[in-house]
């Protein structure tokens, strides 16, 4: 692996693959950690003398042009952050970028060809963005475990290409707990709606894992696969006998809501209740997990020594159904064990609740990567570095 140091970048273009897929509403920014996350390496870019940092970067999930899916906020934060204007586009193809720019951003690369499930249009699309420059630099940990453009295909294309700050650090950070080198009780807390790209990783850590708590998502698969009524809940129908085979593997190291917070519309004044999860039906969703849950859990991660919790315990960017996950990340604050957190709306429930990042051992920009990366997977981003 290629770190910045064993790099020159004087006088060279870098096309700067970041994540820096931000949450946005009401034309704002709501969450800065990923773009702040990418300072410094920028900051050792240009240091170094580079002459231009084109930023690649994604916004969202789908192809659909709209004010949450292109890069104009984030341009301007940026250039806020730098001091420095960034050279924005509307698109990613057939640009004359100006030699003199220093900072230039192309638009989400997810608008065109980064995700097609076509690798030659993939593969294409990152020919036309090899030749904006002389060198390769990937901090997008968070998309690494994607097998897209500007992630697998553009760095096979570069002759020189590095692994930036933040992916080094991520790697540093997360390698230990890879490998398995941790202090037991090791405990790792699965939540969020992401259910096909989380559920599997439940398995690969069932033997380095002593107890594995579920909410969210997740959850609700698992609980209709024991056979409970979950209502109108979120759940994976194809994944029941996945979620049956898991738990019998797992036995009593598999932890599931015995209460759980249910109302019958998603909102920030929606009613709820608390309820035994056996009295959940009908037009019930379960949006949060219960009192009880929540207090066992805290218990549970209280006397581990080390933690790893990623996806809130359920939809925890509404008032009434968040109070399961800060009570995850209170237990994990007061803990002195081993704790990281990753996920876009776990670090959120954090941030809600002001707890300085400090109070964790590695707060992770990825969710869907860092849980692949600590199930041992060889995520493509990586592997194209190599
Ligand atoms: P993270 O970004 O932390 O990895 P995910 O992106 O997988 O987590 O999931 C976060 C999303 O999951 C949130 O938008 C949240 O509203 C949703 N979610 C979690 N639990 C539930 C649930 N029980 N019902 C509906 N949505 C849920
Ligand atoms: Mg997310």
């Amino acid at each position: 692996m290629n770190f910045l140091k064993k790099i020159s970048f004087k006088g060279k273009k870098v096309l700067y693959r970041v994540d820096i897929n931000s949450n946005i509403a009401g034309g704002k920014i709501l969450d800065d950690l990923r773009i702040k996350s990418i300072i410094p390496t920028v900051e050792w870019l240009l240091k170094d003398g580079a002459k231009q940092i084109i930023f690649l970067a994604h916004q969202g999930r789908g192809r659909e042009r709209s004010p949450e899916t292109v890069l104009d906020l984030h341009a301007k934060f940026l250039g806020e952050l730098l001091g420095q204007k960034v050279l924005k586009y509307d698109s990613c193809r057939d640009l004359k970028i100006p030699e003199d720019a220093q900072l230039v951003m192309l638009e989400n690369v997810r608008l065109d060809d980064e995700a097609d499930p076509d690798k030659k249009k993939r593969e294409a699309f990152a020919k036309v963005l090899a030749e904006y420059g002389d060198v390769y630099v990937n901090d997008a940990f968070a998309a690494c475990h994607r097998d897209h453009a500007t992630i697998s295909s553009l760095p096979k294309l570069m002759k020189e290409k590095a692994c930036g700050l933040l992916l080094e650090k991520e790697m540093r950070a997360l390698k230990p707990l890879m490998k398995g080198e941790v202090e037991q009780p090791f405990t790792i807390i699965i939540g969020g709606a992401k259910i096909d790209t989380k559920i599997g990783l439940i398995q690969n850590f069932s033997n380095k894992v002593g107890e594995i708590l579920l909410g969210g998502g997740i959850a609700n698969t698992f609980l209709a696969a024991e056979g409970f009524d979950v209502g109108a809940s979120l759940k994976e129908e194809d994944k029941m006998i996945l979620a049956q085979e898991i738990a019998l593997t797992l036995d009593k190291r598999l932890f599931l809501p015995t209460d759980v917070v249910v109302a019958d519309e998603i909102g920030q004044d929606a009613e709820s209740v608390d309820l035994p999860v056996e009295d959940v039906m009908g037009e019930m969703m379960i949006l949060d997990i219960g009192a009880q849950t929540a207090k066992k859990y805290s218990e549970i991660i209280a006397a581990s020594r080390t933690v790893i919790w990623n996806g809130p315990m359920g939809a925890a960017e509404y008032a009434p159904f968040r109070k399961g996950s800060e009570a995850i990340a209170l237990a994990m604050m007061k803990s002195d064990a081993t704790t990281i957190v990753g996920g876009g709306e776990s670090v959120a429930v954090i941030n809600a609740l002001s707890i300085p990042h400090k109070n964790f051992s590695h707060v992770s920009t990825g969710g869907g990567a860092m849980l692949e990366f600590l199930g041992g997977k060889t995520l493509p981003g990586i592997e194209a570095l190599q």
